[in-house]
């Protein structure tokens, strides 16, 4: 996608993105939204969120008396997810004449994955060529809900989708524009999905925005809301390639895309040891405590049948 800076106006920012769409008609991993999620723009960080969709129910009745103890919701510590944004018949941004976005997003997931597969982490990547070979082979493009059914199938510990952009330098990183949710749902809404995984997602941006500044590479930060991010169920991030410098074809340079890679890696071998699942919250009521006469507790305070 272009770059999301600020003085860019935000249905430009988002049009890479939007291009990013798969023909309509393709069996989908989860069930498709039927309404476009709003494209939106990027906001600065002193900008409230907006409002939180997922939120935690409040404790009453019988469950506050024993509420069931919360259980993480499973990650795999090991595993990374990379999504090459892009493929096939969607080049994503022509970054220069001989350059487009689809095949800088790809060159640039071999070399991480090859980084972090030296690391020992297991690398999970939503296509390794330039048309998909899962979920669906054969298929044209991977669909943004295809893309977003293979990270959380992942339980990863990251999730990083790597887009490229000619404009700007260095690598721009962008969180959710979500408000943080307090817990997981056992089915959260497919389009806000991301929302509980908010604060881990913004913990990962600061890990890998300090060891690419330590790397010196420039950076903006900031948050977007791009799908598919917002369907995931891992800390995601988008992760844009700039050029290197005014010749926008130093974004292939190898040195250049070694040196963030390796400040990248570096990052989640840190990131692996500090990343939370949220709790995950039931969203069914709470069974009733057999310790506790139903005959002694108030039908007000449960609407328990006796
Ligand atoms: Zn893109």
């Amino acid at each position: 996608m272009n770059a999301l800076r600020s003085f860019i106006p935000a249905r430009l920012l988002t049009a890479g993105v939007l291009a990013l769409a798969a023909p309509a008609g393709r069996a989908q991993i989860q069930p498709a939204p039927k309404v476009p999620l709003s494209m939106a723009s990027r906001t600065s960080r002193t900008q409230p969120r907006r409002a939180s969709v997922v939120t935690p129910p409040q404790p009453s009745g019988i469950a506050a008396i024993n509420p069931p103890a919360p259980t993480p919701v499973s990650l795999n510590r090991r595993v990374i997810v990379l999504d090459p944004a892009h493929g096939g018949s969607d080049s994503g941004a022509q970054i220069s004449d001989t350059t487009v976005e689809k095949d800088v997003t790809l060159a640039f997931a071999f070399r991480l994955r090859a980084m972090l597969s030296a690391r020992g982490f297991t690398v999970v990547m939503t296509r390794d060529s330039d048309t998909p070979t899962a979920p669906s082979p054969g298929a044209a493009t991977l669909t943004l809900d295809d893309r977003a059914g293979v990270a959380n199938h992942a339980h990863a510990a990251a999730c990083l989708l790597l887009h490229a952009s000619g404009t700007g330098d260095g690598v721009h990183l962008y969180d959710s524009e979500l408000e943080a949710a307090s817990g997981a749902t056992s089915t959260p809404p497919w389009l806000t999905a991301q929302a509980a995984w908010v604060s881990e997602s913004v913990l990962l941006e600061n890990e890998l925005a300090s060891a690419l500044t330590r790397s010196e590479v420039p950076l903006v930060t900031g948050n977007a809301s791009v799908r598919p991010m917002d369907s995931l169920t891992c800390p995601a991030l988008v992760v844009e390639l700039a050029p290197a410098s005014r010749d926008v074809d130093s974004i292939n340079q190898t040195d250049y895309q070694q040196r963030i890679a390796l400040a990248i890696a570096g990052a989640l071998l840190v990131w692996e040891n500090k990343v939370q699942a949220p709790p995950r919250i039931s969203s069914a009521p709470a069974a009733i405590n057999p310790a506790i006469n139903p005959a002694t507790v108030p039908r007000s305070r449960a609407g328990v049948q006796p």
